[in-house]
């Protein structure tokens, strides 16, 4: 990662996505021609309402989901021409918590490790168990853990292949105020170590506390994408 480092850790171009009608549901154009670069080393908001395709685009970058049209970069690589490596070099943080609860903190990251194809002698986790503020939790089930260690623990699990980009999908939905901070805290630390961040969320405020630029999504379009302070002033 050193080495070749791209000007956009994520590009998109023309990006279309119509998903296809099923049983009684209509086919939906979710993305129509979307355009977006996101620089290295930003923590980048994607802000908009339920349905405006934000998590169509993450899925398409994660490689979940198959678009119709257009191209997309992580971290340089083509996604079509090198899935695996575009895969790697991206980490996601679902929205939902799905943590096997009664799994030990470690072997959850181990486990992870392992899915990823990271010998065990290069994994990391007891560092990430560190970072997490995990350390002394490694042998507790997930279950026993504070609800902002569970969001920790998630976040572990998508740095365990050590990914230069990061996507946080709503990471504060439904978290209480202080745990927010934790959280925000967290992420710009990450940023601060390097990490490229793509972050989702519903609120403004959450945004524009972390992010230094925000592109707003309505119905499968991008129509604002600017830095944070000079988006807020056109708000105002
Ligand atoms: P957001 O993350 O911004 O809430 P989504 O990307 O989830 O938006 O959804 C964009 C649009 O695509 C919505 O209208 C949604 O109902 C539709 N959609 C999402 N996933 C599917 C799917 N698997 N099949 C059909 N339509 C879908």
């Amino acid at each position: 990662m050193e080495t070749n480092e791209p000007a956009a850790a994520i590009e998109v171009k023309d990006l279309d996505k119509i998903y296809p009608g099923t049983g009684g549901r209509a086919a939906k154009h979710a993305l129509k021609g979307v355009s977006l670069a996101i620089p290295r080393g930003s923590i980048f908001g994607l802000l908009g309402p339920n349905g405006a395709g934000k998590s169509t685009l993450i899925n398409i970058l994660a490689g979940l989901v198959r678009k119709s049209g257009g191209k997309a970069w992580v971290w340089g690589i083509d996604i079509d021409k090198q899935p695996r490596a575009a895969r790697a070099a991206i980490g996601v943080v679902p929205q939902e918590l799905t943590l096997d609860p009664y799994f030990p903190a470690r072997a959850a990251l181990e486990l992870q490790a392992g899915l990823f194809g990271i010998p065990k002698v290069a994994r990391r986790t007891d560092e990430l168990l560190k970072v997490l503020g995990l350390a002394d939790k490694a042998t507790a089930s997930a279950r026993s853990l504070s609800g902002g260690m569970r969001r920790r623990l998630m976040v572990g699990k998508a740095l365990v292949h050590n990914p230069p980009v990061l996507v946080l999908d709503e990471p504060t939905a439904g978290v209480d105020v202080a745990l927010r901070q934790q959280l925000w805290d967290y992420v710009r630390l990450l940023n601060r170590r390097g990490t490229t961040v793509l972050l989702t969320t519903h609120y403004l405020q959450e945004a524009e506390a972390l992010c230094d630029r925000i592109a707003i999504m309505a119905d499968g379009q991008v129509v604002a994408n600017d830095t944070t302070g000079a988006l807020l002033r056109g708000v105002e």
